[in-house]
């Protein structure tokens, strides 16, 4: 069966074509700018050039028109719109009400719908794919994949903050973690790597990219996250701000004459690596080089997101009673020795030795720890679109 996956964005829209009988990519590509001035299509079938169209996107029901059209015409399409068997969608936020993916039918709509103001930018973007595939390809089924559910198996003492209980209940404010199809895919490819059970395993699994979070897995199962009720907590990011005393909005909002929604953009925008290196950069090439160079700006702040990750881990290896295996993963998991070395320098208290010849690896599968480590050390390459893909068969098939 052909898969078709859409990421839906509020102006952009992901999509790739996957065979699940071969798990190959047959087509990827990328909406930009949809609803704005100047979009266009970038798509790759395999193994020929990339394409650029620009053409006006006033919706995403427009998207969905191209994309078919870029995957079904007939100079360089690779499929006719019948072959595509199901379309799986990648949904931000499934509240407490999805602890794995299920076939979309109108109660799910509804009740993505109605857990959408825990993630009022994602949610309903994510919705508007649906509804367009639908009047687009009308009859074929769709399934909807929830980067909270992985982590549904937290329990109670980890996912409540330490706000009135009433909170919970009456507006489900607590912890509900993100990347989950992220850290279900490592987790269960670690597992297969090392040819072990993952019922025997304690993992942690580390999803560093410009997004990044942690999991604990214990047994195969989500037992604490580093992102919360949103994915703002946790790790210092790209440009999130992670973990801060909730009284610095109000400070700042003091001290600047702001607003609630300028704060929020400059924890969610302005901050992480980028705020700390003084905006020297979000991404961690540029701060390679720049803590090379002695920038003390890079410095900073890949120390500080070094520290943190290190802090999340010693805390999870506490949480669980002890640790395994550690995975990376994500843009600078996968491709970054200078940053995983930085961590794993400071894991000797875990009995974690790294191998510095394999930790020279960029985006493949490798133990990168010694023999005699007492923790195995893993790069594991994420694939989201692969893991919705599988749970898209799998339902539709
Ligand atoms: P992701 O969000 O998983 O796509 O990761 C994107 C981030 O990965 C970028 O912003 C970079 O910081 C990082 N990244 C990608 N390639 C490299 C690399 N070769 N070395 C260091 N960081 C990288």
């Amino acid at each position: 069966m052909k898969i078709l996956v859409i990421n839906c964005g509020s102006s952009s829209l992901k999509f790739q074509l996957i065979d699940s009988d071969s798990e190959a990519v047959i087509c990827k590509g990328l909406c930009e700018r949809i609803g704005i001035e100047g979009s266009q299509i970038v798509y790759t079938p395999t193994g020929k050039d990339k394409i650029t169209k620009v053409e006006p996107m006033p919706d995403h029901n427009r998207a969905i028109e191209l994309v078919i059209e870029a995957l079904t015409n007939s100079e360089n399409g690779v499929v006719s719109l019948d072959e595509i068997g199901a379309v799986g969608h990648r949904i931000v936020h499934g509240g407490e009400k999805f602890t794995k993916s299920v076939v979309i039918d109108d109660e799910v709509i509804k009740a993505i719908e109605d857990v959408s103001d825990l993630a009022p930018l994602h949610n309903p973007a994510n919705l508007i794919g649906i509804r367009a595939c639908q009047k687009v390809m009308p009859g074929v089924p769709m399934v909807a994949v929830f980067d909270t559910a992985f982590h549904q198996t937290m329990p109670q003492e980890a996912y409540l903050y330490g706000l009135p209980y009433s909170y919970y209940e009456k507006y489900g404010i607590r912890r509900y973690g993100f990347h989950g199809t992220s850290h279900s895919f490592v987790s269960k490819r670690a597992a297969e790597i090392l040819g072990k059970n993952p019922a025997d395993l304690k993992m942690i699994v580390c999803h560093l990219g410009n997004g990044a979070s942690l999991s604990a897995v214990d047994g195969g199962k989500c037992v604490d996250t580093s992102m919360g009720l949103t994915p703002l907590e946790g790790l210092i990011m790209g440009t999130r701000t992670g973990d801060i005393d909730p009284s610095v909005v109000e400070f700042v909002m003091k001290k600047e004459n702001s607003t609630v929604a300028d704060v929020t953009n400059l924890l969610n925008k302005k901050s992480g690596v980028f705020g700390l290196s003084d905006n020297l950069s979000s991404d961690f090439r540029d701060l390679e080089a720049g803590y090379n160079e002695g920038h003390a700006g890079a410095r900073r702040a890949v120390d500080a997101f070094v520290y943190r990750v290190v802090k999340y881990i010693g805390s999870y290896t506490a949480a669980m009673g002890g640790v395994d295996v550690i995975c990376f993963t994500a843009g600078v998991g996968e491709n970054s020795g200078f940053v995983r070395k930085l961590i794993c320098d400071r894991l000797g208290f875990i009995g974690a030795k790294m191998d510095a010849e394999a930790n020279k690896v960029r985006g493949e599968e490798k133990v990168i720890s010694t023999a005699d480590s007492k923790v195995t050390l893993l790069v594991v390459p994420t694939n989201e679109e692969l893991a919705i893909a599988r749970d898209t068969y799998a339902l539709c098939k």
